[in-house]
């Protein structure tokens, strides 16, 4: 089995708010038992992370058949966050609802694209550029193939969740799957703020 992750991703902290806002959710998962307060070596990617408390299972769907193995990173800076293997097939416009396909397109870690196929629309190559503006100044918009409006890259609605993008990610490495009513429990303790929920595996 390989190693996976589910990210809450909060869409709405600003750069400023992050640090103060993901304290308050560690204190808050440490309390609970969720995680443990001290951090150890046991995420991925990161040099350390809170281990699972003795209340994990409050965090997960009911009777899974496995605990989780590793631990909860957390991303209190700008950050692209992906699922990993593959690219997204598609992508939809929040204002007209057009799915614009993208499948086949893969990119490397500077956002360059690094191998083309079908489907030559040219739409990847502008996504690719603007996550790369929205990594180093935070704001980028891509204009819609189908309505020509300029999107902000952050409302763009991806195929299976793919992408968010953030400013705090609190990253679970190797937990069963999340419930629904957990992520709107931290989505309450982030002041209402929106979440996206990222799924991946290395
Ligand atoms: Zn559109």
């Amino acid at each position: 089995m390989g190693d996976h992750f589910q990210t809450v991703v909060d869409v709405d902290a600003t750069a400023d708010e992050a640090q103060v806002l993901a304290a308050r959710v560690v204190e808050w998962l440490v309390a609970e038992g969720i995680v443990l307060g001290e951090r150890t070596d046991c995420v991925l990617g990161r040099p350390l992370g809170h281990p699972p408390g003795p209340n994990w299972r409050r965090a997960v769907e009911e009777s899974p058949d496995w605990d989780p193995w590793d631990g909860l990173a957390v991303h209190t800076e700008r950050t692209v966050f992906d699922s990993g293997q593959g690219g997204p097939e598609s992508v939809t416009c929040p204002r007209c609802e057009t799915t614009t396909p993208l499948s086949g397109e893969t990119y490397d870690e500077d956002y360059e694209v690094s191998r083309e196929a079908e489907p030559d629309n040219g739409a990847w190559p502008r996504f690719a550029a603007a996550m790369g503006t929205w990594h180093e100044t935070g704001a980028a918009t891509v204009d819609c193939p189908a309505c020509a409006r300029p999107v902000a890259l952050t409302d763009w609605i991806w195929e299976d969740d793919h992408y968010a993008f953030g400013h705090l990610g609190l990253e679970f490495w190797n937990w069963p799957e999340l419930r629904p009513d957990f992520i709107q429990e931290i989505s309450r303790l982030l002041g209402g703020h929106r979440t996206g929920y990222v799924w991946g595996k290395l």
